[in-house]
């Protein structure tokens, strides 16, 4: 017994003997002493966002290449009014930014997914919104050059700017207005991000609710369109109903003539501002009242430029949107 293991030591030895030279050549392992890493040596800070993006322009159906500059004053222009507080811009501008920098295959992005050949498309209901120089113009008349001038500002104050969470571009949504609180990713896409929490956002007056109105037959309508149920158009109080609401406040789900629905399917199939919403029925109409305008996740716009009129900086609104990322270059 002794002998066999004595055999079974050498063998071992051995074995591992061999493993330590098959791992020198073959490049695995602790780096030798030619290889030290020295990362001042590879971090190349950007001094212009000269990087050229390919972009699908849905308005003419055709691929445009142009720099990430001009891109992105497009999007700003298409996004926020210029006339807001620089700061907000500047946030803006960093989460646009963000946005196309995880798209470029070059970072490891995929592109846009419903235009192959594009790395984004200009339709803010895919990947975000963009507008052409011509547009500015028509838009802002006489104050073109002030308003180009201030995005333009915006997004070279900003230059190589994005927002990374361990390391990589985050996958950024903003939208136009809370309802006073952002919403968790996960109650709108399908999952959560550890950045997307509830937080307050300062919307203030801007927050009046709007009402939009359907006759009974409308309601039921719509809804037969995406549901084979029947809906007694004479009696909607009492087969509409809210289940719940999410911690920002926002209805989580509806039952509706007895089929439950998330709230934000209902939501984009009565075409409504949010999903902070309440219904009121009538004797032969339901009117759906909402509070903010869109999905609640990431930056409110309005949020941030109240933000900046009461002193916040493009970093300090960003970091309280998108709690614990970080603002750096590309
Ligand atoms: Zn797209």
């Amino acid at each position: 017994m002794r002998r066999y293991a004595s055999v079974i030591l050498i063998a071992f030895a051995f074995l591992l003997i061999f493993a330590v030279v098959v791992s020198r050549f073959s490049g695995e392992g602790s780096p030798g002493p030619n290889e030290t890493f020295d990362p001042d040596k590879i971090i190349i800070v950007p001094e212009t966002d000269d990087i050229e993006i390919t972009m699908y322009n849905h308005r003419t159906g055709k691929l445009e290449k142009m720099p990430l500059e001009e891109y992105l004053i497009g999007v700003l222009a298409g996004e926020m009014p210029a006339s807001y507080e620089m700061e907000a811009l500047k946030a803006q501008a960093v989460a646009a930014r963000t946005l196309i920098i995880s798209k470029l295959k070059r970072f490891g992005g995929k592109g846009c997914s419903k235009n192959p050949g594009a790395d984004v498309c200009s339709s803010y209901a895919h990947c975000q919104e963009w507008i052409p120089l011509e547009s500015m113009q028509k838009n802002w008349g006489g104050s073109f050059d002030k308003y180009y001038g201030r995005l333009k500002q915006a997004v070279n104050e900003t230059v190589g700017l994005i927002m990374k969470y361990e390391g990589k571009p985050i996958e950024v949504f903003y939208h136009s207005t809370s309802n006073g609180k952002t919403e968790d990713a996960g109650e709108v896409f399908s999952r959560s991000l550890p950045y997307y929490k509830v937080v307050s956002s300062p919307e203030g007056e801007d927050l009046t609710g709007t009402g939009v109105t359907f006759s009974n037959k409308e309601f039921v309508d719509i809804f037969s369109r995406h549901y084979k149920n029947s809906l007694n158009p004479n009696n909607l109080a009492n087969q509409v109903k809210i289940n719940g609401y999410t911690k920002s406040g926002r209805v989580k789900s509806i039952t509706v003539g007895g089929i439950t629905l998330r709230a934000t399917d209902f939501r984009m199939m009565y075409g409504l501002n949010s999903t902070d919403f309440t219904l009121q029925f009538g004797k032969s109409s339901v009117t759906i009242y909402t509070k903010g305008f869109g999905h609640g996740v990431g930056m409110s716009q309005v949020g941030a430029d109240r933000m900046a009129k009461a002193g916040s900086t493009f970093r300090d609104i960003l970091l309280h949107y998108y709690q614990g990322v970080a603002i750096e270059h590309y």
